[in-house]
């Protein structure tokens, strides 16, 4: 079977015919794909949810504004990652969201209609960790991520929740609300560095350096230089370039690791007491696990789907390690807590830095229509830092 014929097959078994969908408001457009077959992004259509399908009359009916892709839109495309939600052939995709209230259940008393909201990602499963809201700490095999894996995303028109995984974003954030999800990632990454650090009774971080200039990167300098530490953030870009001068507009340096080796630029501006490595290529872990100074803590955010080998001086790296008291730790997904933690950094950014995070928002796509046109610019456009589709306006 052809990719075309799956996707015919898709339309005409799961979904219905795209042009219905306007009319009537039962049916919503979707950009979805079919898990298993790369490059199968498509327009669909799925049935408009309503308030009353959250159980207890918890619903919150949303109205997605924009989403935001990323490596991962990518790679679910590529068919590496994700799966449809049971009983579908297709996965609506999407799960950097941000919306506004429509509709609420009688019992939803947190969020009101016209509020502005981004929906977290991930939902529970049975671990024990799951059964407290830290199902980003899901021990479980199978994990449910609203657009990454077994439930739909929100690119797509409106979507329903319960109250619990939607957090209100205040309307002066409302034009880089967008940006909160991806945001979470570096929270979370950081509050369980400084919740790790614990464990030396008196933590003074003063030297940080990020791995990777890309959105997390970028993000993750925003972070650091918020809690006042001396940002180095490597890149594999020249300067001057849209990034580096981002970084340099935040009080951080910025260094090419073409022209400056990571060790170099340690011994120069580190030790580091925090390293935040968002490159998406794994050798770099091995050369911040060098750059990482005594009782230091590293956090790992990249997912590398591939099998690369290296060679690494594994009893230096050991050693150093040992001697030094260091921990490294992974770090993926965020619950509703870093989410709130998110926009209230959201705001001192805004305060600290007026207009940095606008300037993240690169590449605007209008409309779920022109998927083709979304996934071209994500995969090749030149500079790009955050490309993101203007479902509708408001
Ligand atoms: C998302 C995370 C998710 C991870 C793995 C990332 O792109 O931002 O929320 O947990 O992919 O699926
Ligand atoms: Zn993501």
């Amino acid at each position: 079977m052809t990719i075309d014929d799956s996707i015919l097959l898709a339309t005409t078994s799961w979904g219905h015919p795209v042009e219905t969908t306007d009319e009537g408001g039962t049916y919503m457009k979707a950009i979805a794909v079919i898990p298993g077959h790369p490059n199968s992004v498509h327009l669909a259509s799925l049935a408009k949810p309503s308030v009353a399908e959250i159980p207890g009359g918890r619903g919150v009916l949303v109205k997605v504004l924009r989403v935001g892709v990323d490596g991962t839109d990518k790679e679910i495309n590529a068919a590496e990652y994700g799966a449809a939600p049971p009983g579908f052939e297709f996965l609506v995709i999407g799960h950097e969201s941000f919306g506004r209230v429509e509709a609420v259940g009688p019992n939803v008393s947190e969020l009101a209609p016209g509020d502005y909201v981004v929906a977290t990602v991930r939902r529970p499963g049975t671990s024990i960790y799951d059964k407290i809201g830290t199902y980003d700490m899901t021990t479980d095999d199978t994990y449910f991520e609203r657009g990454i894996n077994l439930r739909h995303g929100f690119l797509t028109e409106y979507y329903v929740d319960d109250p619990e995984y939607i957090v209100k974003v205040p309307e002066g954030l409302r034009d880089v609300g967008v940006l909160l999800e991806p945001l979470t990632v570096v929270e979370k990454g950081i509050t369980q560095a400084f919740e790790i650090q614990r464990r030396l009774r008196v933590w003074r971080p003063r030297r940080a350096a990020v791995m990777g200039a890309g959105t997390i990167g970028l993000l993750a300098a925003l972070v650091l230089r918020l809690r006042g530490l001396d940002v180095t953030v490597f890149g594999r870009t020249r300067k001057p370039y849209l990034n580096s001068n981002l970084i340099e507009g935040l009080g951080a340096r910025y260094l090419t690791t073409t022209d400056v080796p990571i060790a170099d630029g340690a011994a120069k501006h580190g030790p580091f007491d925090l390293i935040f490595e968002a490159t998406g290529a794994s050798p770099v872990v091995f050369e911040s696990m060098r750059a990482l100074g005594k009782n230091g803590v590293l956090v790992l955010s990249s997912v590398t789907g591939g099998d690369r080998m290296i060679e690494i001086p594994a009893d230096r790296i050991n050693l150093e390690f040992v001697l030094g008291n260091k921990v490294m730790v992974g770090t993926v997904n965020a619950n509703r807590e870093y989410f709130e933690l998110g926009v209230r950094d959201m705001a001192q950014a805004q305060a600290q830095y007026a207009g940095w995070l606008e300037q993240l928002l690169t590449h605007p796509v209008s409309r779920l229509e022109n998927y083709a046109q979304l996934f071209e610019t994500l995969s090749t456009a030149k500079g790009a830092i955050k490309v993101y589709c203007r479902v509708a306006e408001g």
